[in-house]
């Protein structure tokens, strides 16, 4: 295929997304080699740009500002880490990017470094000095374990005088724009028991007896969570899934510890407030007093291992509708899995999802985007930086 508007801006994108696959960037493993890459880039482009390290500084989220520090302006985000190619069979290596009939493969090049090597290139052709409102580019680290390293960031935008009015969150949607998606809480729950011989069990607190109960009542909490139906989500109602479980040590002894994860994931018109304080309430004032009548150290104890929020934009917001425009979609869609945007959204920024590749590719094996989408990404891109040469109020 031939694209002779965008030859070299498309061949520059392909060049850094081969730069960006050779680092491994796997949750567990540090981003800062990318980091430092991108940041370097930046600098030479003349783009002032700040890190913003976890606790460790093993890790870094970048925010940089291209055009004046005035309120407005679009911010394009992504996340660096990627999902591990442990255990799956890859017919390409995966981090080095192979480029075969109009597809490059590689770990991430659908999710979601194409989208950064997209945005980074563009960054090469904007005319700085022409900008009426400024470019915003966010990068993340630990979205897939939970959207746990963009929380830094989002600390340091509140912190700013000035913030972005769209966020575009470049995850792979083919280039659809997404107005949509689920929220998560993912909870450990740990059951405290008595332990005691097998022979007498009245005389211990089974924390698996106490464990399946819970897990009962959840699983009928999840039976009326079926019942309010919104049809633009799949499945179209809220969900509650328990994914782990262990407890116990040996069949002839009472166990006195049982440990399950669950997640709830939910519409964008509910709480997550209201189905997991039921869940807490039928353990604390349910289980737990039964249980602390034949052993007062029993306990039930719940920790939050991940949480992001729910996401919903208006189609009518005319953010929205300049993205149906440019991207020549008739209408938004929404998606399964989960992203940073909802928490963007939060900070009162207009947040849409919207970027090249398929999530059908994402976290498998030989994981690949195809020339089309980075072409069309680049062509959003494109006429997003065109808006911010013309000031708001001339728009
Ligand atoms: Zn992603």
């Amino acid at each position: 295929m031939e694209y002779p508007v965008m030859n070299s801006l498309h061949s520059r994108t392909v060049e850094l997304l081969g730069s960006l696959i050779e680092f491994d960037t796997t949750s567990r493993e540090s981003n800062l080699h990318l980091i430092n890459f991108v940041r370097d880039y930046l600098v030479a482009k003349g783009v002032s740009c700040e890190l913003i390290f976890n606790q460790e500084k093993s890790k870094a989220n970048l925010l940089a500002t291209l055009g004046p520090q005035v309120e407005g302006g679009i911010m394009l985000s992504g996340h660096t880490d990627v999902v591990p190619v442990t255990g799956q069979q890859w017919h390409y290596p995966p981090f080095q990017l192979t480029s075969e009939q109009g597809r490059h493969y590689g770990r991430g090049t659908a999710d979601m470094k194409g989208f950064i090597a997209c945005m980074l290139a563009l960054v090469a052709q904007v005319d700085q000095a022409r900008l009426q409102r400024p470019l915003w580019l966010a990068l993340s680290y630990d979205e897939e374990v939970g959207c746990l390293g963009v929380h830094g960031l989002l600390d340091e935008l509140a912190q700013r005088p000035v913030k972005p009015e769209l966020c575009l969150v470049g995850e792979p949607t083919s280039m659809q724009p997404v107005n949509g998606h689920k929220g998560k809480v993912a909870l450990r729950c740990q059951i405290v028991g008595h332990e005691c011989h097998s022979a007498y069990t009245p005389q211990g607190v089974n924390a698996i007896n106490y464990a399946a109960q819970l897990i009962h009542f959840i699983l009928k909490r999840d039976e009326r969570l079926a019942e309010e139906v919104n049809p633009a989500f799949d499945p179209p109602f809220s969900t509650l899934h328990i994914g782990t479980i262990t407890g116990g040590g040996a069949l002839n002894i009472v166990p006195n510890h049982c440990q399950f994860d669950m997640e709830l994931r939910y519409l964008p018109q509910h709480s997550p407030d209201t189905v997991i304080d039921d869940i807490k309430a039928y353990a604390n004032h349910t289980l737990v007093p039964q249980m602390q009548q034949r052993f007062s150290g029993s306990a039930i104890a719940f920790n939050t291992l991940a949480a992001y929020p729910a996401l919903y934009v208006a189609q009518s917001e005319p953010w929205v509708q300049r993205l149906l425009k440019w991207t020549q979609q008739t209408a938004t869609t929404t998606v399964a899995f989960g992203t940073e945007a909802g928490l963007f959204h939060q900070q009162g920024i207009t947040t849409v999802v919207c970027g090249p590749g398929s999530m059908a590719q994402g976290h498998k094996p030989d994981e690949y985007i195809e020339d089309a989408q980075i072409e069309q990404c680049l062509q959003l891109l494109v006429k997003m930086v065109e808006t911010l040469y013309v000031t708001a109020q001339t728009e």
